[in-house]
């Protein structure tokens, strides 16, 4: 045994408890499935999307096999990564906190469920995950809930296209604010200042926060964190008194490792998690590790998503910014949540064909082919909804015995349906964009097909009651008491923000309880360290510098 802590997976949620423990003093080995995407060579990856090619597909690309069904089947590809930084290396970088309202649908709706902690509980590590991923925004969401910091970069300023919306939607009384951003509009923590390159699903400069940059090199700069590359966990071994032993992982060469510790902490996902935990049967748990509930893998969760652009008369200048900076929250908070799921508006800085596929569908050539992309490119605009999903026994995780991964493991299989509280959220979500096309003088309005957003969540959910959750509000599992799960699993429902804020939230939480367990007397306590590792003071350890 040579570490304190062993944790599978060098995403959002591994990269922060590697970095969180660590810098307490604990030994933390980390096993992650995918290499390292060197920052050097991201330039290769821009170069891959741009050929519409996965940036960040790894071979063989058989270990990421999975299988899909249900009516609205939901596809992995394109919506995770595989390497250190895990998915956030492909993220939008949106970091939106959710609403106090959202731990509490039931109780305040009568629909989904509570969770077992309140926002208030989770407001001091929201303020330290900001600061840790240097998140951009201004404090102008009247639909938000308090916070107890600014936060620590200022934000990116409206586009063009936001004052047309924003004068579009204050006729209909709808209010536009800024969207909060990972990704650093001052150079921020040895990272530089966006260049609005807008490539953002493989950002070249290191300005989008992704979790190698962030949190996995500083935790190897202790000292005291080391990652195992190329390093799938196939199981966890428990012994007679039901605690983890050992997770046993392989390499492309396929033979099986050990790595031993005294707590384990799995943060592969929503997907991976509860496939690792199905696959981890024994004796004393026959229906998977931690699934005395039946619940692992149960209560899947995404956020089903619609996008409509509109022709309008004059130019408004997309595609110079990769990613939007405005939203609206206004229908994600209140309203009739009962019958209806919240959904957030994005208003979309790049809409509409693109010089090359206005080009390619003309048909034309030369000087006609130039003057008709002049003519034609830049006259759209774009909205973009993220609903809310309940969670459901029925869309699951399971395993696939009958499809197998490159190292022989069962994939995944992902059921997925959405019903009429998701439907009425996407039929209203149509009609409020619908409006404001129409505010703005569309002269043509094209909506786009339903979607699914790369958010996983619910499938080990948090909850006090062994029998109807899988984890404790510590993300503790309840049957094991030395394994964690990290991650959107956790989450009792899904709100209509995006997840990752919240996932690092969390984790930074239950970083500082295994520290406070773990640590022995004369190491630096969790408390004393405060939530984050960062003092109360909001960028004090990490400076903000203008560019
Ligand atoms: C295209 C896209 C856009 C997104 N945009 C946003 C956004 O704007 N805002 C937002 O909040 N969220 C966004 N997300 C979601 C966000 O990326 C995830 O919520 C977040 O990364 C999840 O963190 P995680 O640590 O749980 O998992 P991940 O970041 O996916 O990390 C899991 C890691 O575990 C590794 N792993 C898995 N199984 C094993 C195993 N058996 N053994 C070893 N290692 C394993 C994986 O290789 C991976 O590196 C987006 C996702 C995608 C795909
Ligand atoms: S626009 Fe900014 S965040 Fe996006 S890829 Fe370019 S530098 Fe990175």
């Amino acid at each position: 045994m040579d570490a304190d802590v062993v944790v599978v997976g060098a995403g959002a949620a591994g990269g922060v408890l590697a970095l969180e423990l660590a810098r307490r003093g604990l030994r933390v080995t980390v096993l992650e499935s995918g290499p390292r995407h060197d920052p050097a060579k991201r330039w290769d990856g821009v170069r891959r999307w741009l050929r519409h090619e996965n940036p960040w597909e790894r071979t063989p690309k058989t270990l990421d096999r999975y299988t899909v069904g249900g009516p609205q089947p939901y596809q992995l590809e394109g919506r995770r990564a595989r390497g250190v930084g895990g998915s956030t290396l492909h993220w939008e970088g949106y970091a939106l906190r959710l609403h106090a309202s959202d731990f509490m649908l039931r109780s305040l709706h009568g629909v989904g469920d509570d969770w077992p902690i309140r926002y208030d509980d989770l407001e001091p590590y929201y303020a330290a995950a900001e600061r840790s991923l240097g998140v951009a925004g201004t404090a102008d969401d009247p639909w938000a809930s308090p916070r107890s910091a600014p936060y620590p970069l200022p934000a990116f300023p409206f586009s063009h296209s936001d004052g047309l919306f924003s004068r579009a939607c204050r006729t209909l009384g709808i209010g536009l604010h800024h969207l909060p951003q990972a990704r650093n509009s001052v150079a921020y923590d040895g990272r530089p200042q966006c260049r609005a390159c807008g490539t953002c699903f493989v950002c070249p400069t290191g300005a989008k926060a992704t979790a190698d940059l962030t949190h996995v090199a500083a935790a190897e700069a202790t000292g005291n964190a080391r990652v195992v590359t190329e390093a799938t966990v196939k199981r966890l071994v428990t012994d007679d008194a039901g605690e983890v032993r050992a997770a046993v992982y392989a390499g492309p060469d396929g033979v099986e490792r050990r790595a031993e510790a005294r707590v384990f902490v799995l943060a592969g996902g929503a997907v991976e998690n509860a496939r690792l935990l199905l696959l981890s049967t024994s004796r004393r748990f026959p229906a998977g590790l931690a699934n005395g509930s039946g619940l692992v893998g149960k209560c899947f969760m995404t956020h089903p998503s619609v996008t409509i652009q509109a022709r309008v008369r004059d130019r408004v200048h997309p595609y110079r910014i990769g990613f939007s900076t405005a939203m609206t929250r206004q229908f994600a908070v209140g309203g009739d949540r009962g019958r209806r799921g919240a959904f957030l508006l994005e208003f979309l800085n790049a809409a509409g064909p693109t010089p090359e596929q206005i080009a390619v569908a003309s048909g034309r050539w030369g000087a006609d082919l130039r003057e008709h992309v002049r003519a034609e490119f830049g006259r759209w605009m774009g909205i973009r909804i993220y609903a809310e999903e309940l969670p459901e026994r029925t869309n699951a995780v399971t395993l696939n015995p009958r499809v197998r991964d490159a190292l022989g493991v069962p994939a995944p299989h992902i059921h997925h349906a959405i019903g009429a509280y998701e439907r009425a959220a996407l039929e209203e979500a149509r009609e409020v964009m619908g409006r404001i096309m129409t505010a703005l003088g569309a002269l043509e309005v094209k909506p786009g097909p339903l979607s699914f957003a790369g958010h996983q969540m619910g499938t080990h959910r948090m909850g006090t009651d062994p029998r109807t959750s899988v984890v404790d509000p510590d993300q503790r599992a309840h049957e094991v008491p030395n394994l964690y799960l990290a991650g959107g699993g956790c989450f009792v429902t899904g709100s209509a923000s995006p997840p990752t804020l919240t996932i690092v939230a969390l984790a930074i939480r239950t970083a500082e309880r295994i520290a406070a367990r773990l640590a022995p007397p004369g190491r630096p306590s969790a408390r004393a360290a405060g939530p984050g590792g960062t003092p109360a003071e909001p960028g004090a350890q990490r400076d903000a510098t203008p560019a």
